[in-house]
């Protein structure tokens, strides 16, 4: 006999093959929060289009009233309208609308205090105000999507917590899981911050050590994201593990029918994103029986981590170049700024900042033809890359100007870096009809020689204030730099002094 509690003891999963449904054409009721006309106006116009019902509010007061008469998907909070306490007016809408997803629109006076909050308070997603409508339709898009599944999951999830209660087995694994489901998981992030703590978290809990996510490549080739125990090794040694061949057929019926394998040690669950499978999750406990409130654990989990692929897809989708996968300017330049912060944390690192510009582009795509061009952006910008480190940050900031951050790197080292891409990019060569050509560019540096505010000194002005600051002087000194480049005759690198730290 199984000797797993089967029957009665089935929490949830009613048909635990069928991938849960999500209708196709729903309308999602939907509230926008401003005083703001213009605003209010671009966001309704779009959002109707795709779907959203919208009503407007301009006070606490409007949405307390709007939500007693109808339950609402999603709200668009305005920072502008919430005072000071913040908390406080969440808890108060909360208490009366538990369910609706919550974006709070802020802009420069506070991005960095509302990027807090989406880490302590029950906010899906924040969004600066001075981004693109149609970025704002995805991530509104994106935040109600799998509500109906949420709404399944945070059932499912209640019950499993009423039984676990009673077991108490790891109270501080339990804690975390909790706290990160299943409010947190319709959030735009970055997929592996999520998931790495709560597999972690997991594999302590069920008292497991071996377990992975991957996702899976067009060629069916699975891409570690994220193991534990012996699967905690680079993505190409895991490719290289005995797991491969000796769940051969498992991995299989998972990625070609979606099926999960619930054996006596171990579970194979693929991870169903529209109904294709996204990925695997893959947990064993050797010696040690999986009991059913595990794999109901387990299921969940999957479920969750499904999730979070696809709402991480459309955060790459908002945050990478289409062309070239490079960071789109707006969020290499948030992630400077994280960077700037970060070296000063640290008691004052060394930031050094590139900006490259192709030469005569304009001239390429003349003789050659835009597609001739586009390779040419593409090809310079894997080069880049492949050339950087993995910490460094890199954009397109332009139609063909990029710009990188080095982190923790003083300015000889950033010269002697760009003089090692200016040498690669002029290997790399085209052909089109016969004709062959290569490209240069040109390059101006900026930086400082150890980064650091000093908190103390800050008075009235806070922190951020300082280093957008810092920020835009590094791009202006980087851009004077690339036009002495330019004016010196191109396929150079120019290196500006060191920055001051004017205060
Ligand atoms: P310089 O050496 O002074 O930088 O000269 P340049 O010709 O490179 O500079 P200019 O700014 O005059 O021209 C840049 C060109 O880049 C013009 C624009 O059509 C082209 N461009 C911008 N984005 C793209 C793109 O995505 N694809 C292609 N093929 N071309 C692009
Ligand atoms: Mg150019
Ligand atoms: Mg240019």
């Amino acid at each position: 006999m199984d000797s797993r509690m089967r029957g009665n003891d089935k929490i949830f999963f009613h048909d635990r093959q069928a991938p849960m449904a999500t209708p196709k054409t729903i309308i999602h009721p939907m509230i926008i929060a401003t005083t703001d006309d213009a605003l209010y106006d671009a966001y309704k116009t779009n959002l109707e289009q795709q779907g959203f019902s919208i009503a407007r509010a301009r006070s606490i007061d409007d949405i307390i009233e709007l939500i007693a008469q109808n339950p609402r998907d999603l709200i668009a909070l305005d920072r502008r309208i919430l005072g000071n306490d913040i908390a406080a007016v969440i808890d108060r809408i909360r208490e009366r609308e538990k369910r609706m997803r919550i974006v709070l629109l802020y802009d420069d006076d506070d991005a960095a205090a509302c990027c807090g909050f989406i880490q302590q308070l029950p906010i899906h997603a924040c969004f600066d105000r001075r981004d693109p409508v149609e970025k704002f339709v995805l991530c509104a898009a994106s935040v109600v999507k799998n509500l109906p599944k949420i709404d399944l999951i945070a059932q499912q999830f209640h019950k499993i917590k009423e039984h676990i209660k009673l077991s108490e087995k790891n109270k501080e694994g339990l804690r975390y899981i909790i706290s990160a489901m299943p409010e947190t998981i319709s959030r735009l992030q970055p997929l592996d911050t999520f998931v790495r703590g709560i597999l972690i978290q997991m594999c302590g809990f069920l008292n497991a050590e071996d377990s992975f996510l991957a996702t899976v490549d067009e060629n069916e080739k699975l891409i570690l994201l994220v193991g534990t125990g012996q699967f905690d090794v680079d993505e190409k040694t895991f490719l290289t593990l005995p797991f491969h061949a000796q769940r051969r057929q498992e991995i299989a019926t998972a990625l070609t029918e979606r099926k999960t394998t619930a054996a006596e040690h171990y579970m194979l669950i693929p991870l169903d994103v529209q109904g294709e499978a996204a990925g695997i999750f893959y947990l064993e406990k050797p010696g040690a029986v999986i009991e059913a409130l595990e794999e109901d654990m387990m299921r969940l989990f999957a479920s969750q981590a499904a999730i979070t692929i696809e709402n991480s897809n459309l955060f790459k989708l908002a945050t990478q170049d289409g062309l070239t996968g490079l960071y789109v300017r707006r969020h290499f330049f948030e992630r400077l700024t994280d960077n700037l912060q970060y070296a000063s944390r640290m008691g004052g690192q060394a930031v050094s900042f590139i900006i490259t510009d192709i030469d005569h582009f304009k001239s390429i795509n003349d003789t050659y033809g835009h597609p001739v061009g586009d390779k040419v952006l593409t090809e310079v910008s894997a080069t880049l890359r492949s050339k950087l480190r993995a910490t460094d940050i890199i954009g397109r900031i332009g139609g063909e100007e990029f710009a990188v951050v080095l982190v923790n790197t003083a300015l000889d080292e950033a010269e002697r870096i760009a003089e090692q891409l200016r040498a690669e990019i002029k290997k790399l060569s085209f052909t089109h009809e016969g004709k062959t050509f290569s490209v240069s560019m040109s390059f101006g540096i900026a930086g400082f020689a150890a980064y650091h505010i000093d908190r103390r000194a800050l008075r009235n002005n806070n922190m951020n204030d300082h280093v957008l600051h810092d920020q835009k002087r590094l791009l202006a000194v980087a851009d004077q730099a690339l036009y002495q480049s330019k004016e010196n005759g191109r396929d150079q690198v120019t290196v500006a002094d060191a920055l001051s730290l004017q205060r």
